[in-house]
């Protein structure tokens, strides 16, 4: 970032100190237990904390100028001619100065939404746009009301593409974060069923992410075999890639390993250095959108086998007696659970394949019919599910109720589970690992890697 203290005036005019001095300010200083020379701080007020107690620390971290909510007193031990702009509320001035040094700098904005595959298809769209322009990311998932527009802010002046990861848990909040972004390009990759305790059905869930349209200004790359997204795929705006022959992207797989897949979409035939299914139709919304800014075919080709995926994403780990671990705890819902499931059934290289599978939250009243549903996706190629937690138990019932011989126990505490895969590790055998992030499954990874 690069910004004049002088040309905040003019986003927040009222002000006291040096702020019509040629100050220029480097970063936005949120945490102030980092430090930050030559940053704006921005105090936030977040559930446990007000970070406006924080501004004499903030001036000793490197802090130049602050912003700050005008209800609040400001502290005698703030020099007089330190810059301090007051505002309403300090974390829609964030989204303020998030929008205006967007527009200053004036990138190509791609926003990423949709249920399930928002990092992966985020972390594919910049490998593959970097092959043309300078671009920047979202780093991990710095995806909601706050992350995104630091992500904004972190971004250097001779930015020429963002791609920019937007999440939400309720209805409005991608609303807010399109009309900030003001997109050329989004990407709904699918519709799931994450957070429908808050939205109350997946109708509303295709409606919030539909959301990402507000603020658009040129396409909309959508999952084209989504029921709910079929109205969406006649808008002038959209751009349909799936599996289904009415896309205008259509994908079709022809190799699968657990190391990469080889698909043809409209005829060309690509290689993503990816496992599964699901990331041939992420593949297919950044062929999209790539041929639409120009890249080449042998552009596209190489941004894939430079993708770089944020952590805890069908992770790799070779285990005790040589077993091949497999850690996706990064998050779980039904869908994804269900998409990587059939990475494993379909995975050649080991023959004894193993679930460990742990409770999905914020499902709602339908918490444990959608657990349930997840049996959908096991077969015969699967040997042994283990299921850990309060919701998960459901899996395992529905999974003996389809009498497939499969063996199966479900487990309330992490340590009896550890044991017990642990038991059965041998050379021929993979485990995933898969479940909500507040399960923190992880944590088993310790007893079962070398
Ligand atoms: P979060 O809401 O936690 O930020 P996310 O949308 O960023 O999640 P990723 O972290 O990219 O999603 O992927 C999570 C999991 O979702 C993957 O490990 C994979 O199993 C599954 N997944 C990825 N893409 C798709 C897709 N297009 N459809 C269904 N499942 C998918
Ligand atoms: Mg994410």
């Amino acid at each position: 970032m690069k910004l004049d203290v002088f040309e905040l005036t003019t986003i927040f005019p009222n002000y006291k100190g040096a702020a019509e001095d040629k100050i220029t300010l480097r970063s936005i200083m949120t945490d102030t237990r980092k430090k930050a020379k030559q940053s704006l701080f921005i105090p936030i007020i977040g559930q446990s904390f007000d970070a406006h107690a924080f501004i004499g620390e903030a001036i000793r971290q490197g802090a130049t100028a602050a912003l700050w909510q005008k209800d609040k007193e400001l502290p005698s031990l703030v020099p007089t001619d330190f810059p301090v702009f007051f505002v309403e509320d300090t974390t829609k001035a964030l989204q303020d100065l998030a929008h205006f040094y967007l527009r200053k700098i004036n990138p190509i904005v791609v926003g990423v939404t949709g249920s399930n595959g928002k990092t992966t298809t985020k972390d594919m769209v910049a490998a593959v746009l970097n092959k043309k322009y300078r671009t920047h990311k979202t780093q991990g998932n710095f995806n909601n009301h706050i992350g995104l527009p630091l992500t904004v802010l972190s971004m250097d002046t001779k930015t020429e593409a963002l791609v920019l990861e937007m999440g939400m848990d309720h209805a409005g909040e991608i609303s807010v974060l399109s009309r900030l972004a003001e997109p050329g390009y989004a990407i709904i990759t699918n519709i799931g069923e994450s957070h429908i305790e808050n939205l109350g059905s997946r109708e509303a869930i295709a409606a919030a992410k539909l959301e990402i349209t507000e603020g658009l200004d040129g396409s909309c790359i959508i999952d084209g075999d989504e029921p709910l997204l079929q109205k969406a795929k006649e808008k002038e705006y959209s751009i349909s890639c799936g599996f289904g022959e009415s896309c205008a992207y259509v994908a079709v797989v022809q190799q699968l390993t657990d190391e990469e897949t080889v698909f043809k979409v409209n005829g060309e035939l690509y290689k993503l250095p990816m496992a599964g299914r699901h990331n041939v139709k992420n593949a297919s919304y950044v062929i999209a959108l790539a041929q639409k800014l120009g890249l080449t075919k042998e552009q596209i080709q190489q941004g894939f086998l430079e993708i770089e995926v944020s952590g805890m994403r069908f992770e790799k780990h070779t285990g005790k007696e040589g077993a091949l671990i497999i850690n996706d705890a990064y998050n779980a819902s039904p869908t994804s659970m269900k998409a990587v499931i059939e990475i494993i059934r379909h995975l050649t290289s080991k023959s004894k394949k193993v679930l460990v599978l742990g409770d999905m939250f914020e499902l709602g009243e339908h918490s444990e019919q959608l657990h349930a549903s997840v049996a959908e996706a096991i077969n015969e190629d699967i040997d042994v599910i283990y299921t850990i937690g309060e919701h998960s138990r459901a899996i395992s019932d529905a999974v003996k109720a389809k009498a497939l011989g499969i063996e199966t126990k479900h487990f309330t505490e992490k340590e009896s589970l550890s044991h017990q895969i642990q038991s059965i590790l041998t050379e021929e055998t993979v485990v995933l690992i898969k479940a909500s992030r507040g399960m923190k499954l992880e944590e088993l990874l310790d007893e079962l890697v070398n």
